[in-house]
């Protein structure tokens, strides 16, 4: 299985102009990409000007909605991504939980939509600074994921990505401790009863993550790979993100 690196732009750049440069800078630095695939999630607006790289770099989007067109105002489908030849889609994202009130109910109902058309769903989850402290964070997980997976049938689990974002972690710089990742993502892993399945779902780091901290996630921690925001801004420093990921594969085999 590949790593997946998923890059979060969030509500950046502000200009075409700025968010193609990007986008092309990346595309250039990416340099014998073969065990990572890397995934730029651009606002919607810029979605449709950037060329990605059918093997190396793919297009995603931050959100979607559930019904695939109608009076629906200020909403994108899940139709219209695929449209612009986006293959995955960030769902459930703590930013549009807090700011937008985006309920488990609403994610639940964009997960089968993006299954449906054929997307690749990237699912976070993670607890908040508060719940953290007062002991609950198996028990928020748990919850948001019984929550998103609600009538949902089996046949599409092997499809979803899943991103542990511990929101006291995104950015914030000050990302999750090695140690709490690991038995995070044991806890996932054993919660997702898939060891023995042919295409275990994929479950990403998320939260202050740059090129000094993304190894460890991946090599000591055990994620299939990082989802970024802040730091997928820097060119430089997300190719680094990629090369290193590459040359973790490359030394495992
Ligand atoms: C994110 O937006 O999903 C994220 C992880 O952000 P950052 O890397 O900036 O913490």
């Amino acid at each position: 299985m590949k790593f997946l690196l998923v890059a979060n732009w969030k509500m950046n750049p502000e200009t075409k102009k700025e968010a193609k440069n990007l986008f092309d800078l990346i595309k250039k630095g990416l340099k014998n990409v073969k065990n990572t695939e890397v995934v730029i999630c651009a606002p919607f607006p810029f979605i449709s000007i950037l060329n990605p790289r059918p093997k190396i770099l793919k297009l995603g989007a931050q959100n979607c909605f559930w019904e695939k067109s109608g009076p629906f105002t200020g909403e994108i489908s899940t139709l219209m991504l695929k449209d612009l030849n986006c293959q995955y889609v960030i769902l459930g994202h703590s930013e549009r939980r807090r700011y937008l009130g985006e309920t488990d109910e609403m994610i639940n109902k964009k997960l089968k939509a993006a299954l449906k058309a054929n997307l690749k769903p990237i699912l976070c989850i993670g607890e908040t600074e508060q719940e953290k402290r007062a002991g609950k964070t198996k028990k928020v997980l748990i919850s948001q994921l019984k929550n998103a997976f609600n009538r949902l049938a089996t046949k599409w689990l092997s499809r979803l990505i899943i991103a542990y974002e511990p929101v006291w972690a995104i950015g914030t710089g000050n990302s999750c401790g090695l140690e709490e990742a690991k038995r995070i993502y044991l806890f996932l892993r054993n919660l997702l009863q898939d060891e023995n399945s042919s295409h275990p779902i994929p479950i990403l780091y998320g939260g202050s993550v740059n090129s000094e901290n993304a190894r460890d996630y991946i090599e000591k921690a055990g994620f299939q790979g990082l989802l970024i925001g802040g730091a997928s801004l820097d060119p430089q420093e997300f190719t680094k993100t990629v090369a290193l990921l590459e040359s973790l594969k490359k030394s495992e085999k």
